[in-house]
């Protein structure tokens, strides 16, 4: 199972730097290899659990036979031709320039799957040049840290239904665990069009399905959450049903909703099998966040928020994923009031970086709360992929400094000018203001839950990041 990609992009955007970090220094050389001439390099890449290609298009400061510009373009012409999907970056921290406008032309031309990264991302340097980026009309920025390694996971979430579209070409090279499950043959239509969503626009296609993972400590529920959902009648009855599993996701519909959920129990038994289950359920958790836009946090309730619940919820906050709380086996409990009431207050308490976020009571043995689960889920993933225009929010903006003035740190009042949403799943924005560094952290906050709370945004991990002029 592979595909192949291309990074292309004028000199010095940090190629060969996301080359070598995908690929591993030891790989990185490939110049003997037939049919690739100097000027592109191929590696074999992995990222997390992703295998593919990798063409890197760098090496055209050399070019002294030719025009840059010309040399550039047959270079990349090439590598499109060859490439599957082709990441074109640029550099943040020098905004958008003619050259990068060129090769923006050519792969609108080439209509290529294009990703758009703006590398060089890291540190508030970049805020500029990330928002710049998408004057280049190839839609939303991946903000990248080649260097240090930043922003890959967002990278992964981008390619991983390119990765799955190719995986059901071959099927063969299925991990042998996972087909305790017949793979279905059934209509890949949806397939064709998740190809077509990852085209600059990227809209959210009704048919694109919508990745959740269940996490949870072991034995809160976590499979029989999964089989409720899945249909346990249809896992047994199979392909027909509509079910499709790869190596480390299920495919089905609930309630009409297409869905990709993590499959924890297949995961597990590949853990039994190695003997490791210790250590891989944890980065089982990890790899779960990774790969889900919703993130259902499955407690058991005759012991909710524990240790490792908490943690992985903070994770799947910081990881940007849309978060939803569930509480299970809610069918043996009895004081159901004041249990709920008890779980609301501990949830405030112990995770006020998801606040506002649903807390949904279910059984997953019954079904019961299954329903409201599901409402929850797809709120959650509205939430996360919702877009302010900049005229509301600056109307907002504009109320919300009458409201509450920002400090004045050593006398000077600290001016904020201007805000625009740089970036959804999960919503982020950006401030102008003067002194960004000295904005006090109570101040954001201030403006984060108005966030919340005006444009009804409960519970998304919303991004804030102040950015000085110039
Ligand atoms: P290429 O010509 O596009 O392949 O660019 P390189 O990978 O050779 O990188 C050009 C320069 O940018 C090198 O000095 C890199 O160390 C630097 N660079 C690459 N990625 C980053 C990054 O994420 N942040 C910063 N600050 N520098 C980077
Ligand atoms: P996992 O380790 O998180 O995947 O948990 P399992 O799904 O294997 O469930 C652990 C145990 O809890 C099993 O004995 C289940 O039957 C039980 N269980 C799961 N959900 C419920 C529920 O909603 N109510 C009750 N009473 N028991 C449940």
């Amino acid at each position: 199972m592979s595909f192949t990609l291309a990074i292309v992009g004028r000199p010095n955007v940090g190629k060969s730097t996301l080359f070598n970090r995908l690929v591993g220094k030891k790989l990185a050389l490939v110049d003997d290899q037939p049919g690739v001439t100097r000027d592109l390099r191929e590696g074999e890449a992995r990222l997390a659990d992703l295998k593919f290609t990798v063409i890197d298009t760098a090496g055209l400061e050399d070019a002294t036979d030719d025009s840059l510009e010309g040399r550039m373009r047959r270079l990349t012409e090439r590598a499109v031709g060859m490439a599957d999907i082709c990441l074109f970056m640029i550099d943040a921290r020098a905004g958008v320039t003619p050259v990068d406008m060129i090769f923006a032309e050519i792969l609108r031309k080439r209509s290529a799957h294009v990703i758009l990264a703006a590398n060089k991302g890291e540190g508030s340097a970049a805020d500029a040049g990330v928002i710049d980026a998408w004057s280049l009309g190839l839609g939303e920025p991946i903000r990248l840290s080649a260097e240090h390694g930043e922003g890959l996971n967002d990278l992964y979430t981008h390619l991983m239904p390119i990765a799955d579209t190719f995986a059901e070409r071959a099927q063969e090279a299925q991990d042998e665990v996972a087909i305790d499950v017949d793979i279905s043959e059934e209509d890949d239509s949806d397939d064709v069009d998740l190809a077509e969503d990852l085209r600059p626009s990227r809209n959210i296609s009704p048919n694109r399905p919508m990745q959740i993972a269940v996490v949870g400590r072991p034995n809160a529920g976590k499979s029989t959450l999964i089989n409720k959902i899945i249909g346990e009648d249809r896992l047994l009855t199979g392909p027909e049903a509509g079910i499709t599993r790869d190596a480390i996701s299920l495919r089905t519909t609930w309630s009409d909703t297409p869905i990709r959920i993590f499959d924890t129990a297949g995961m597990r038994k590949k853990a039994k099998v190695q003997d490791k289950l210790e250590k891989l359920s944890v980065s089982d958790g990890l790899r779960a966040v990774k790969f889900a836009e919703v993130v259902v946090v499955l407690l058991d309730a005759a012991i909710p928020f524990e240790q490792q619940d908490l943690r992985i919820a903070d994770l799947a906050e910081r990881e940007g994923r849309a978060v939803v709380v569930a509480v299970n086996k809610w069918d043996i409990e009895d004081e159901k009031q004041q249990k709920l009431k008890d779980l609301k207050e501990s949830f405030e308490r112990l995770l006020p970086q998801l606040r506002g976020a649903p807390l949904i009571t279910v059984s997953a043995k019954t079904g019961r709360g299954l329903d409201r689960l599901h409402g929850a889920i797809l709120r959650a993933y509205d939430v996360w992929n919702r877009r302010v225009s900049t005229a509301q929010l600056n109307r907002w903006l504009t109320g919300m400094l009458e409201q509450h003035p920002p400090p004045a740190p050593q006398g000077k009042r600290i001016k904020l000018r201007y805000m625009t949403q740089a970036k959804t799943r999960p919503p982020g924005f950006v401030v102008m203001c003067s002194h960004p560094d000295k904005m006090p952290e109570s101040y954001s906050r201030y403006l984060v839950n108005g966030l919340r709370t005006d444009f009804d945004m409960p519970g998304a991990p919303i991004r804030l990041t102040m950015r000085g002029q110039g």
